[in-house]
């Protein structure tokens, strides 16, 4: 373990004398920035926040930190899942958030430049205000693009298009001793020596602090379609996906749920979309599916071909969304998954494990199953169409300290699983401080120290957010 000097006044004098941006110190500091969305993994206040402004202020302050071995953490928009954005060292932490502007498009290249403090909704917004489509589109729409980028994140659209990781040609990037330097750029290949740009993206603010992004973006499609699924058991319904696949269907986004999860979730946005029974058949699960295309003729003949397969396959019924407002409700239930549980839950952790498309029945059946010897709920959902699955488990009556012992038994028997199954810890949401023993559980010996000697070459000090990832 490494041992990290403090904040001093003289310290804090030399950051404020460095920069032009907002310096908090102590009292100074909200309390917003203790933690981030998944606050089981613990709580951390830094002694300082600075706001960012551009990249020569961000290297001035990284440069103290590096000199007098004091952590240092970049923080997005704090909506993290794995406690990776939460100082656990004190130290200073640099709010990317002021960082928000789109700074230009290329459209020759399409590819659009960007602060990483901007929001992921408002480069979506923009770009399909210009007719374009910015395609990653994770559930949690107000992170930074810095954040998305830092966490790989995916999202509902990751079957079709891939996941953030595919949208970042370049990056400017802070080292840990303060240099800046460029990763990656506008070109649409490269096989330029080791990719040092896709170290950087999912790397958990650990080995730089990404201080602006080219992204690619794609022409928006023209039509869009949306069709709820209802099926009797999860089992038939998560059956379904790889149906899809051979007979040649490319959705967009399929999303399966149970109906306790969409029961919660419509009570928690007051509006109820899915038919919870129908001819006679108690509804127990659902898959929520979006198709584009260029034309609507196009998208009826996807829409058909594919209630052929899904009829076929165990479909109770198919229940059609072609209008922008009947999308926007029949994803709004969806949409709010999180918060939903969130709201109704006092203990709460999660798994964000990935599993082969076709193990992902088999799997849930297993998770559910084995829930059943603990004394907490399981609830599942999830990205059916990559196999990236989201398992809650939840308590409102037992004590903390049991909860966390009796999780953390439940936790390593189904990633165990998933690793059986040829699955990973984490399909989007990173590893961070939540996940950081299971990392090295199941990566193994070689892995995890391929990455630790990463991370000492990027960061000799390790003061760039310590004690995440590896
Ligand atoms: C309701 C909800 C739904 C979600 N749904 C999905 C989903 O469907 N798919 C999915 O993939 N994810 C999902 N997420 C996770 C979400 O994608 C991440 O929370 C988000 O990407 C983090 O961005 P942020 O700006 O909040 O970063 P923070 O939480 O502030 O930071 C996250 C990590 O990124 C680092 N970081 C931030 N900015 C920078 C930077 N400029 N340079 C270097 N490092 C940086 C931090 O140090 C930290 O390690 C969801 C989250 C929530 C709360």
């Amino acid at each position: 373990m490494v041992n990290y000097n403090s904040v001093t006044d003289k310290v804090i004098e030399d950051i404020k004398a460095a920069v032009s941006g907002k310096v908090y110190v102590g009292e100074e500091i909200n309390i917003d920035f203790f933690h981030d969305e998944m606050p089981i993994y613990g709580e951390g206040q830094p002694d300082l926040v600075v706001d960012a402004v551009n990249a020569k202020e961000i290297s001035e302050v990284v440069k103290i930190c590096n000199e007098n071995k004091i952590p240092v953490l970049a923080r997005g928009a704090g909506t993290g899942l794995t406690g990776a954005g939460v100082c656990r060292f004190g130290g200073v932490m640099i709010n990317m958030q002021s960082m928000n502007k789109i700074l230009a498009y290329d459209e020759e290249n399409m590819v659009v430049k960007v602060e990483p403090g901007v929001l992921l909704n408002d480069l979506a917004e923009d770009c399909l205000s210009r007719g374009y489509m910015y395609p990653p589109d994770p559930g949690e729409k107000f992170a930074t693009l810095g954040g998305n980028v830092s966490t790989n994140a995916g999202g509902m659209r990751a079957v079709k298009y891939g996941t953030t990781r595919n949208y970042v040609r370049s990056m400017e990037v802070v080292l840990p001793t303060g240099e800046i330097t460029q990763f990656g750029a506008t070109v649409s290949k490269t096989s330029t020596g080791y990719s040092l740009k896709d170290l950087i993206i999912g790397s958990e603010g650990t080995l730089g602090i990404i201080t602006e992004l080219t992204l690619k973006i794609i022409p928006a499609p023209k039509e869009t379609i949306s069709l709820i699924v209802p099926y009797e058991d999860l089992d038939t319904c998560i059956s379904t996906v790889p149906q899809l696949f051979k007979a040649h269907l490319n959705p967009q986004a399929i999303e399966f749920m149970e109906k306790e999860i969409v029961n919660m979730s419509e009570i928690y946005i007051g509006k109820a979309t899915f038919p919870k029974e129908l001819e006679g058949i108690d509804i127990g699960a659902y898959l929520l599916i979006t198709f584009d295309g260029n034309d609507e003729d196009e998208l009826n003949d996807i829409t058909e071909k594919a209630a052929e397969v899904l009829m076929e396959a165990g479909a109770i019924d198919i229940l059609v969304a072609d209008t922008p407002n009947k999308i926007k409700e029949a994803w709004a239930a969806r949409s709010s998954f999180l918060e939903a549980i969130e709201s109704q839950t006092k203990l709460l952790d999660e798994c964000d494990v990935v599993v082969p498309i076709n193990m992902i029945a088999k799997y849930v059946s297993y998770v559910n199953q084995r829930g059943k010897d603990f004394p907490f709920e399981v609830k599942s959902f999830g990205h059916a169409g990559d196999g990236n699955l989201h398992i809650y488990a939840c308590s409102n009556d037992m004590e903390k300290e049991e909860f966390l012992k009796e999780v953390e038994v439940f936790m390593k028997d189904i990633y165990g699983k998933a690793y059986e199954m040829g699955g990973q810890i984490s399909g989007e949401h990173g590893i961070g401080y939540g996940k950081k023993e299971f990392l090295k559980m199941f990566e193994g010996d070689v892995n995890t120290e391929l990455m630790r000697g990463i991370k000492k070459v990027f960061d000799p000090n390790m003061i760039l957010n310590p004690n995440k990832v590896i």
